[in-house]
């Protein structure tokens, strides 16, 4: 029945068929597009588009630690934490299903006491991005990757800083001092953020 990609205006034919059930949807380009983001269309939100949204998140979230429903959602991402099993090596994960995968974000950011109303913070900082943009369409699966890949993120990262003497070029002769900053981030696969959006969701439900 879908020949072609139902992107409109695609004039590409829709993938051949594959496992994960994209394939009669989309193209090849476009189904990685959906699967990297959440949406065949948008691309995910930048850094400076989502932290003003989870700065203010995690100020309210903080004001209003004792509100049954913060603490229901902060429970519920501590039972994510504890019934995520051991923590997972990185390099040990390949070879893992996406199941296994999301579990062991949940382990690291365990490992890591990454504070639950971060996580939270998180799903609102989505939420309040999406409705701030009336030109994004509110698509759950949107909403559930574009969260799940900021707190793969905070599970994830690789982070270096570190600083250098070099000349200085505004003053000749003399020396100053320069810092570097690294951030790595494994990719995030499609499938991995799709479970870690569903158990995010589900976690935040009352809030
Ligand atoms: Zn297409």
């Amino acid at each position: 029945m879908h020949t072609y990609c139902r992107v409109i205006g695609c004039p590409n034919p829709a993938r051949a068929g594959t496992a994960d059930g994209l394939d009669r949807k989309f193209c090849r380009s476009h189904a990685d597009h959906y699967q990297r983001h959440g949406s065949p269309y948008r691309g995910s939100f930048t850094a400076a588009e989502i932290e003003p949204f989870r700065q203010q998140a995690l100020d309210r979230l903080q004001e209003n630690r004792d509100d049954r429903f913060v603490d229901n959602a902060v429970a519920r991402v501590e039972g994510l934490y504890r019934r995520a099993g051991p923590h997972v090596e990185a390099f040990r994960l390949r070879g893992l299903s996406p199941a296994d995968r999301a579990k062991a974000a949940w382990a690291r950011l365990r490992e890591r006491c990454v504070d639950p109303l971060r996580v939270i913070a998180a799903w609102l900082a989505v939420d309040m991005a999406i409705a701030a943009n009336p030109q994004i369409r509110d698509d759950p699966e949107y909403r559930r990757v574009q969260a799940a890949k900021l707190v793969h993120r905070m599970a994830s990262g690789t982070h270096k800083r570190w600083t250098r003497e070099e000349p200085d070029p505004n003053r000749p002769g003399r020396r100053r001092t320069a810092t570097t900053e690294m951030h790595v981030y494994p990719r995030s696969r499609g499938r991995v953020l799709r479970h870690i959006g569903a158990d995010l969701q589900q976690a935040v439900d009352l809030i």
